[in-house]
């Protein structure tokens, strides 16, 4: 019997039950998810205020990152030349003891999750239960890995051959668990790693890095490349030590790599453009809610968030439905993190571009349901916004905006709002509230996206349980999917095994 994830206990002070060495690991399937903090419990609301009061002045990271600049072109090569020099002997190390290094890691990441938040507020404006989340899915990618890093060893009659170096490209949207994911699996799968972080979550990632050299992960094997944008990180990517590429970002970034090296291994999840469909039988309170939480949730900053809503037959015609997502969404309180009633936050800098098209200019035959708003001097809290009306092949319907602002689309039936979800050219996540059986088999047999979401909110994929990562557009490379049962497998290559070993 697996016993529960404790959830009754208050942080700091909670330390989970989990497997003390590699030995106890069974495979990846005995695995079992973090819990996140508990907001109901009074220790732990005053814990998070705790973390809030640090926010402003947080410098945690700086002197890491002071070390780790690299502002050269031949500093980067010489870097790589490093790693290079330092993987075969994490490579060959035993996987379980690589594994337990891991587990270490998943302790060291538990202990830092206040630090973790307080950073990922800091730099980002993640609110902090975004950022208690992320916290958990790293923990959850460390001990996952690690028991993947296990069955790697058990393929019978083919050995794995990481690569030498791999280079993790990380975003700034979720800046804790995913560069964490990315070296995690570097690393179990027994490569050497550089991470070049995201330049607006770079203190982010020195934590990350400090934690996980605290847990034994030798300092020349995880590198952290605190690089510039342009030359100094071609010169990175272009080496031909450099066996993999992680890169979570936008689809131009992944064309941008190819460009400079057109034979780039790359994992790639990039851009997507994701929609929920509502079907008249659908329980529609239920539909509102999670349609403005999968839309506003992080300010739509999510490759997951959800961007459209395709409303069919009757659904189409419902003021009832309007009128609800229009009072879930207006009655979400926008601010800062370091308010803790906030719910949706600041967008990562002063909407220019697409973005600002998004939260200001209607298409043809569009209106605005809810008009979003700049809500003060610095630019970057704005109301979230509806546009109702949104046409078939228009801009709001094809363009990933990734923020704040969600379209309203009808469909006469089923079949064609699953056309108009699949008419995007990314495939990323996608949802149906139904409550009809004979829906849920019509979209599954022709929805094209990576993650499916039936009668929920779409964003918020659990390690193992649904692990996350898209096709069309929304992939590029071997993309295999993040936290799941294959992704260390595209981190190398099979040779058959030496029989006399
Ligand atoms: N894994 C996140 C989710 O399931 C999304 C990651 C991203 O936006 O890149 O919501």
């Amino acid at each position: 019997v697996v016993p529960a994830p404790r959830r009754d206990q208050a942080r700091p002070a909670a330390v989970q039950a989990r497997p003390a060495a590699a030995s106890e690991l069974g495979d990846a399937g005995d695995f079992r998810n973090e819990p996140d903090t508990d907001p109901a419990l009074a220790p732990n609301r005053a814990w998070g205020r705790s973390i809030l009061a640090r926010v402003p002045r947080s410098t945690l990271g700086n002197d890491t990152l002071a070390a780790c600049a690299v502002t050269s072109a031949d500093q980067a090569v010489a870097l790589v030349t490093r790693v290079r020099e330092a993987a075969p002997a994490w490579a060959a190390r035993p996987a379980n003891e690589r594994a337990s290094v891991l587990l270490a890691a998943a302790d060291q990441l538990s202990a830092r999750r206040a630090d973790l938040i307080e950073v990922a507020a800091s730099e980002t404006g993640k609110m902090i239960a975004e950022g208690d989340v992320e916290v958990s899915e790293a923990i959850d990618f460390a001990r996952y890995y690690a028991a993947s890093a296990l069955d790697l060893e058990r393929v019978d009659g083919a050995q794995f051959v990481p690569s030498r170096v791999t280079v993790v490209v990380p975003p700034w949207n979720f800046p804790v668990a995913i560069p964490a994911g990315g070296v995690l699996a570097a690393l179990a799968s027994g490569s050497g790693v550089i991470i070049k972080p995201a330049p607006q979550a770079r203190r982010c990632a020195a934590v990350i890095v400090e934690a996980l050299w605290a847990a034994g992960v030798p300092r020349e094997v995880l590198v952290l490349a605190d690089a510039p944008e342009g030359d100094v990180a071609r010169a990175i990517i272009e080496h031909p030590a450099v066996g993999r590429v992680i890169l979570t970002g936008s689809y131009d970034t992944a064309s941008l790599f190819r460009s400079w090296r057109s034979d780039l291994p790359l994992l790639a999840e990039t851009s997507g453009k994701n929609s929920i469909i509502v079907t008249p039988s659908a329980d529609l309170d239920l539909a509102a809610a999670d349609i403005a939480r999968s839309a506003f949730g992080h300010a739509g900053q999510k490759c997951s968030a959800a961007s459209l809503v395709i409303l069919v037959g009757e659904a189409a015609r419902s003021e009832r439905f309007r009128r609800q997502l229009v009072d879930a969404t207006t009655s979400m309180r926008v601010g800062w993190p370091d308010d803790p009633t906030s719910q949706v936050g600041p967008v990562i800098e002063p909407p220019t571009g697409k973005l600002l098209r998004g939260l200001t200019k209607l298409g043809p035959g569009e209106s605005w349901l809810v008009q979003p708003h700049s809500l003060d001097e610095s630019g970057r809290l704005w109301s979230p916004g509806i546009r109702d009306g949104v046409r078939p092949g228009s801009d709001f319907h094809l363009t990933e905006f990734f923020g704040p602002i969600l379209g309203i689309m009808t469909a006469a039936t089923l079949t064609e709002a699953i056309a108009l979800q699949n008419a995007v050219e990314y495939g990323l996540t996608a949802g149906l509230h139904t409550l009809d059986p004979a829906d849920v088999r019509v979209w599954l047999e022709s929805v094209q996206a990576g993650n499916l979401y039936l009668n929920r909110g779409i964003t918020g994929a659990i390690v193992r349980r649904q692990p996350f990562g898209g096709w069309k557009k929304s992939a590029v490379g071997a993309g295999t999917k993040a936290g799941g049962p294959s992704y260390l497998y595209g981190l190398g290559t099979w040779a058959r095994a030496d029989r006399d070993r």
